[in-house]
């Protein structure tokens, strides 16, 4: 659907509206709550409007291109199309979860949009306008898109809701393959209104990065799974979120009152009087609680029989420093480098790294903090706009693909000017450097000799450096380098578990993607085998090992991971206080116990009630 807005400008909805406008007549209003549940991702409650994001038409600058250039542009073109049909694809397998009479309607609409994506009037149309006009692919698929839509509403025809309504889906296919063209994060989330809940059909970590959690109240969105980099965005920003919540786009309309519980992972439209009221409660039940573990700031991570346990925080944003200072975390664990290449047409140099890394170490003053170097790829290369770090989309197959690591070592001017930078800023604090996605104990020692080259040169510049290089450790986040540990271990100084991906990997399930988020299981037998196996090779060399995967900061999960001989954790600052609680009230002896108990079951569902009932008794006791 497309409106004229009173700023003239043109606003389109996405798929959804109209049903969700329509439907929203006849189930939402007094006493006719819709109660939806998504995954829960940041706890809190937000009780406000929703605002679809997906109304906001992107601001695509014409281009034209010079003549070489056609033919790279009719292949991204080819790129955007596959991709939109992806995404089509998606859509249409969710819609089994709606209600039969949404069903019948948006059947045949996705069918069109594929239709469309096929061979088209508007995609020879824009190929031509590629060619004789030389438009840069969006600019072409505009142009066609707005030439189709005009000859549509002008034909003489009495339908005119008709006519409207094809013009109408003319454009929204168009808008869909201008966003993929594009790669932009396509919402101007800057005018979200203070106190909204925002709705999406999908957020990704670029568009969550440009958050304000002092404007936004929550975040709900149709897609994304547990342990996504955009949950861990939202977890990071502290915006109360539910992910996953299938049917959200059909019955969410802007406007409309919303109670969203990111703690048990539901939203609640039209909420009435009852459900009103027990989101006020919980909601001052949520601060209370912040308000007590506030008070455990200064106290020591330290358990009942005197074990120290190290409680780091994981960085995604420097918008978090203030968080990580009042969490009382003892420096960064997991520095994600990813943000200063996101959002942007170019690569930071250098200096624009330095800067960035300086402004985080000195903030930190003697704490540790773990710089990890770019882990692009994967999903979080899918939207964020970039200047061609890696291959478009990363392949057939983007998390086996040219990622983390590897990627590095394939372009290794990345690597080195993010080393330079770090080495340099690790002049002015405790610094370390962590490699992402590691599988082979050569790509470590390829790393180092990258490193020590670029200390070569840098003291051939005259910069100054520290004596000592910082320490390089490795992420274990793939079943082929846990199981490696040992061998890679020889090569490293530190390990850090990075329990997402080790899942994602051993399970064979996207950490993303809410179709398969029941199989996305931590604590899987498999997965915490190949954590006792990579913590034990660690702990015999007398090696640090870290968790800094999302289970660090899940506090029934601590009891076990502390028993398998973990001591550090690192995680989004706002969990620190609840897991500091949870460690003060355990005792090492009984957290072995435990793990040993724990580690003979072969069922998940078994594990995950043994955890549970721990984590009661913790709790009782805390
Ligand atoms: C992990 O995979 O567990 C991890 C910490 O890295 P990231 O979430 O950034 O992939
Ligand atoms: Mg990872």
């Amino acid at each position: 659907m497309r409106t004229e807005r009173p700023d003239g400008k043109l606003a389109e909805h996405a798929l959804h509206r109209r049903d969700a406008k329509r439907e929203g007549a006849v189930r939402g209003g007094k006493g006719r709550e819709v109660a939806l549940r998504g995954i829960p991702i940041a706890p809190g409650i937000a009780i406000g409007p929703l605002y679809d994001t997906a109304e906001i038409p992107p601001e695509t600058p014409r281009r034209t291109i010079p003549a070489e250039a056609v033919e790279a542009e009719r292949a991204r073109l080819v790129d955007a199309v596959a991709l939109s049909r992806k995404q089509l694809g998606k859509l249409k397998t969710k819609l089994a979860l709606l209600p039969d009479e949404a069903q019948h309607e948006l059947a045949p609409l996705l069918e069109a949009y594929v239709m469309m994506l096929g061979n088209s009037r508007l995609l020879r149309g824009a190929r031509k306008r590629i060619e004789g006009e030389r438009l840069a692919a969006e600019t072409a698929v505009l142009d066609e898109s707005e030439a189709i839509a005009a000859a549509i509403l002008a034909a003489k025809d009495d339908d005119k809701a008709g006519l409207y309504r094809r013009a109408t889906e003319i454009r929204e296919i168009a808008r869909r393959l201008m966003r993929n063209l594009t790669a932009t994060p396509f919402r101007s989330l800057k005018d979200v209104p203070e106190g909204s809940i925002l709705v999406a059909e999908a957020l990704t970590p670029a568009d969550a990065a440009l958050l304000d959690p002092a404007r936004i109240a929550g975040v709900a969105t149709e897609e994304g799974g547990a342990d996504g980099h955009t949950a861990i965005m939202l977890r990071a920003l502290g915006i109360p979120s539910v992910l996953g919540c299938a049917g959200l786009c059909h019955d969410a309309a802007r406007g409309v009152q919303a109670v969203l519980d990111g703690t048990e992972g539901t939203v609640v439209l039209w909420p009435g009087d009852k459900a009103l009221e027990r989101g006020r409660e919980a909601l001052a039940a949520f601060a209370r609680e912040r308000a007590k573990l506030s008070k455990l700031r200064r106290l020591p991570a330290v358990t009942t029989d005197g074990e120290v346990v190290e409680l780091q925080a994981n960085l995604e944003i420097p918008a978090e420093l203030p968080l990580i200072a009042q969490a009382g975390a003892h420096g960064i664990g997991l520095l994600r480098t990813e943000f200063l290449f996101m959002n942007r047409e170019d690569l930071p140099d250098e200096e624009a790294q330095l800067a960035a890394y300086a402004q985080i170490v000195d903030a930190m003053g003697e704490d540790p903090v773990t710089i990890r170097v770019l882990d692009w790829g994967g999903e979080k290369d899918m939207e964020a706009q970039n200047s061609g770090i890696a291959p478009t989309h990363g392949g057939p197959n983007p998390a086996l693909g040219l990622r983390g690591l590897r990627l590095l070592l394939k372009r290794p001017e990345l690597l080195e000017a993010q080393f330079a930078a770090i080495l340099r800023v690790a002049e002015r604090g405790n610094v370390r450097i962590l490699l992402p996605l590691v599988t082979n104990p050569a790509e470590v020692k390829q790393a180092r000799e990258i490193l020590e080259r670029m200390a070569r040169r840098l003291r051939r510049r005259g910069e100054k450096l520290p004596e000592r290089l910082p320490e390089l450790g490795v992420m274990i986040e793939t079943p082929g380098a846990a199981l490696a540990a040992d061998a890679i271990a020889l090569e490293a100084d530190f390990f850090a578990i990075g329990s997402n991906d080790l899942t994602m990997y051993t399970l064979a399930v996207d950490r993303a993607e809410a179709e398969v988020n029941h199989l996305y299981d931590p604590l899987h037998p498999a997965v915490l085998r190949l954590m006792q196996f990579a913590t034990e090779a660690a702990l015999r060399l007398r090696m640090p090992v870290s968790v800094c995967g999302e289970m660090a900061g899940n506090p029934k999960l601590v009891p076990l991971l502390l028993g398998l001989g973990i001591r550090s954790f690192s995680m989004n600052a706002g969990a620190i206080p609840r897991v500091k609680q949870a460690v003060r009230a355990l005792d090492i002896g009984d957290c072995a116990r435990f793990a040993r108990r724990v580690m003979e079951q072969s069922d998940p569902a078994r594990i995950r009630e043994l955890v549970a009932a721990f984590a009661e008794g913790v709790a009782a006791r805390a």
